[in-house]
């Protein structure tokens, strides 16, 4: 195998074009797919390249070790599920788990959620058999329709896309900048969902903790002047940001939110870039990572923080050489690794991995994904995961960072705040505090993709973290 640098062609927000592509969506109506590109790219972003860049900036604290990156929401998000309720709840969870970080490991959280845009899936096959019936797979509420009967890929689901971001969005922005999220109140974010005492009173000690030690800091005067993140104004000690974030599966969609421009001015006067608006941070999945093809090609280009999911498929060399291609100047920041590998195979592959990208010079963050290896079908036929399996995964994954003299700098989950109409928690996941069995699993179950953490088994997550670093 040839060792030279390749040059790299010039690239545009469409060059991935000319590359193979993996999950392609067949649309039968190009004019009519066209006709929707063209509509969202007159559109208006939906982020700003001075929150993108702040992004950017905190994760290089995160891959120095300064800050921890917890990345979450659901597996993906449903046009249905676009509530006033479902969203604060997700915040809510969001907000709750990265209070216990922050209290247990005193550093600072960049939240970054699966949400605002996390409509499409890949699928490992393009059909499926529904009813003795072959119909083509679901791909996500911007592709086509969870009922089989409604299985053709509709362009105007990608516009329908588009605007369920900006309202989950910019309720979002509301409720950050209105003070549900200020520190000030953790209460308001979770206590009614948490019905285990224990954890109702072990989060309730960092409530009052935090209480205590903000009324102290008010009392001396200490005041951030720190910009706030989302949603402009200034911030003070009491307040949270928050970043959003999807798998960008589907690049014609990506390619019309693209836009070249300028750098915040306090950075650099006029110096441009192609921002990807439509998210803060987007992800390469495990099954498009392939490194000649059109989604690597779309990713390099785009001046975003992204994401890259890392199995145990990768190869140490391929892993090096996909840095080489999307971080070429190796920027700190950059670049995250989502490692995935499941609680069985994280020992034969992770540190592996850690050591081909020590040895690159690539400056990475690190984080943990225990989900997407974890995943099993229920006797009842269910799709579930075990939080032991979880926490095993996390557990090892901890413990091979620290052999290997490198951090985990954080962790990507997919969990839920949903509850339902009588205020119960979904039924999901088998395990954690509250003891769910697998008999259980179809009381509340509400995910039409991948099974979620529920309240409960969040912050037990969330607590088992904060005490690993703590000690
Ligand atoms: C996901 O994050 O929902 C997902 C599909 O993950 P992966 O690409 O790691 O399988
Ligand atoms: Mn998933």
């Amino acid at each position: 195998m040839s060792t030279a640098p390749q040059i790299q062609k010039e690239w545009t927000p469409s060059s991935w074009r000319e590359k193979p592509i993996a999950q392609d969506v067949p649309y039968p109506d190009q004019a009519k797919l066209n006709q929707v590109l063209g509509k969202i790219s007159s559109l208006p972003p939906m982020v700003t390249p001075s929150e993108i860049e702040r992004l950017r900036h905190q994760l290089s604290l995160v891959q120095r070790g300064e800050a921890f990156l917890l990345h979450a929401g659901d597996c993906a998000e449903s046009f249905d599920a676009c509530t006033h309720e479902n969203i604060t709840n997700k915040i809510g969870l969001i907000l709750s788990f990265s209070l216990i970080l922050i209290w247990g490991a005193r550093m600072p959280v960049v939240r970054v959620g699966r949400i605002a845009g996390q409509y499409a899936k890949p699928r490992s096959s393009g059909t499926e058999v529904v009813d003795g019936k072959t119909v083509l797979s679901f791909r996500g509420d911007n592709v086509n329709g969870l009922d089989p009967n409604d299985r053709v890929p509709d362009p105007e689901r990608l516009l329908s896309a588009y605007f369920h971001s900006t309202t989950t969005l910019n309720y979002i922005r509301g409720l950050l900048t209105s003070g549900f999220a200020s520190l000030h109140h953790p209460r308001d974010w979770s206590l009614n969902h948490v019905r285990s005492e224990v954890l109702r009173s072990e989060f309730e000690k960092i409530v009052d903790g935090l209480s205590d030690a903000l009324d102290f800091a008010k009392t001396i005067g200490v005041e951030s002047d720190r910009p706030y993140e989302m949603g402009g104004g200034r911030g003070t000690l009491g307040e949270v940001d928050f970043y959003t974030s999807h798998e960008g599966l589907m690049l014609p969609y990506e390619e019309a939110l693209t836009r070249e421009l300028p750098v915040p001015s306090a950075l650099k006067a006029r110096e441009k870039h192609h921002y990807n608006t439509g998210a803060h941070f987007i992800w390469i999945g495990d099954r498009t990572r392939q490194l000649t093809h059109a989604h690597i090609e779309y990713f390099r280009g785009i001046r975003n923080p992204i994401g890259c999911k890392v199995g145990p498929s990768m190869d140490n060399e391929e892993l090096v050489r996909l840095l080489d291609v999307v971080n070429p100047d190796k920027e700190s920041g950059r670049v995250t690794l989502i490692t995935r590998y499941g609680a069985k195979k994280i020992d034969t592959h992770l540190a592996g991995h850690i050591a081909a990208v020590q040895k690159s010079g690539h400056p990475v963050v690190w984080i943990c994904d225990p989900m997407h290896g974890n995943t099993h079908t229920a006797a009842s036929g269910l799709k579930t995961r075990d939080f032991a399996a979880i926490i095993e995964e996390i557990t090892a994954c901890l413990r091979i960072h620290t052999e290997c003299n490198s951090r985990m700098n954080g962790i990507s989950l997919e969990f839920t705040g949903e509850l339902n109409d009588e205020g119960y928690s979904v039924t999901e996941c088998v395990g954690g505090s509250m003891q769910m069995g697998e008999e259980e699993l179809g009381l509340r179950y509400q995910s039409f993709c991948d099974p979620r953490l529920n309240f409960e088994q969040s912050l037990d997550v969330a607590f088992m973290i904060s005490d690993f670093f703590k000690k």
